[in-house]
């Protein structure tokens, strides 16, 4: 073996003192346009954002019977946990045809993973309802981490319920970090469509935000399912709470307040990168910084956003250290697109691919940024060793 080969080996060795399984051998684009390859480590490519909608049959039928007799006025008797039949197997097999089957085809490493945004819920039932449905979804996210330790790592639903106080949410969030999560999905709207909550900067958020900065764990702003019949779930609702979110921290001291709290507004931001001009422009006149400091340290923005304009402008206006990557997968956009003959979601292809993004750019979006902001992901391998 040659100097320069027994050179790049040492560089290739991943560091033992964080969570690491990136390909030795990685050939992305980033890399082959390098002249200096051979000084860098392989990319590991974090996926900040994925749901299990894969999960398991008999969980849809507890959910079902949870939900008729929460709304039955006691006139049904609830499910019982115990009664709950998901195997092992089952879950193996649901990833494998599907998550993991993805990640390999698409050639990324590890997705942050969590319940299915949408089956959240909170506006079903009342607290102890939620607490339940969230416990049972966090075990099966912990259950699919544990089978798959390389691939997946865990973060959160949280047992909100409208009307509650946030802070009865510290408990299950304080669980899950010891089981290895490494966030939280925080729901801004837990009526499910009606926007009627106290905005994320309102004090009743200050013991919950507390724990997170203790804890060390981001909250991606992600609402649920959506049950007012004005806004279509993934198609505009989503993208309504992320505008709102960010509409509320700009103009608000809560960073003043939480300087090391950090939190995602994800599908790209919903409106934010387009209306950035708007945005910039209302926080200027109400004596605020310019956008840039506000979100510095504080908010990031995800790369779940299908097509490659989309991702050109993201890149184009929001800084590259505040994008981190994600592709959603499975199912907030299901299928191939017909013109680019690529799955919709395969949002790593406009991230190789914009002009807007150099090299340097993308190892921060794969995977520099992830590590900064899940900052717990470095202890993953002792965690689950
Ligand atoms: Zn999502």
């Amino acid at each position: 073996m040659s100097d320069d080969r027994c050179k790049m080996t040492e560089e290739l060795r991943p560091l033992t003192s964080v969570f690491d399984n990136r390909a030795l051998n990685r050939s992305i684009a980033i890399a082959s346009q390098s002249p200096n390859l051979r000084l860098w480590r392989a990319l590991m490519i974090i996926d900040c954002h994925g749901h299990y909608t894969t999960e398991p049959k008999d969980l849809h039928r507890f959910r079902k019977e949870q939900t008729a007799a929460a709304t039955s006025g006691g006139k049904t008797a609830m499910p019982s946990r115990a009664s709950l039949k998901m195997s092992d197997d089952e879950i193996r097999e649901s990833i494998e045809q599907n998550q993991l089957k993805l990640q390999r085809e698409r050639g990324t490493d590890l997705t942050i993973f969590s319940p299915r945004a949408s089956g959240m819920g909170h506006h079903i039932g009342d607290e102890s309802v939620s607490l339940e449905w969230s416990q049972i979804c966090n075990d099966l996210i912990a259950r699919v981490v544990s089978l798959f330790p390389q691939n997946f790592v865990g973060v959160c639903q949280l047992p909100q319920s409208p009307g509650v106080p946030p802070k009865n949410a510290t408990a299950e969030l304080e669980r899950c970090v010891k089981m290895g999560f490494i966030g939280c999905n925080l729901n801004p709207d837990p009526s499910g469509g009606y926007f009627n909550a106290p905005p994320l900067t309102d004090k009743s958020w200050y013991p919950f935000y507390e724990k997170m900065v203790e804890l060390d764990v981001p909250a991606m702003i992600h609402v649920s399912g959506c049950c007012n019949p004005a806004m279509h779930t993934t198609g505009s609702y989503y993208l309504n709470a992320d505008t709102m979110a960010f509409m509320q921290l700009i103009l608000s001291d809560l960073f003043k307040d939480f300087p090391t709290l950090k939190l995602i507004i994800p599908h790209g931001g919903g409106a934010v990168p387009f209306h950035w001009g708007r945005f910039r422009g209302i926080a200027l006149n109400n004596g605020r910084p310019e956008l840039d400091a506000i979100i510095k340290n504080n908010i990031f923005f995800d790369t779940c956003v299908y097509h490659q304009p989309g991702i050109n402008l993201l890149a184009e206006v929001v800084p590259a250290d505040n994008i981190l990557f994600a592709s959603e997968m499975v199912g907030a956009v299901k299928g191939v697109d017909p013109k680019s003959g690529h799955y919709f979601d395969d949002t790593k292809r406009y991230v190789d691919k914009s002009p807007r993004l150099d090299d340097t750019a993308r190892r921060k979006i794969f995977e520099g940024n992830a590590r900064r902001v899940f900052s717990r992901l470095k202890t993953k391998a002792a965690v689950t060793a």
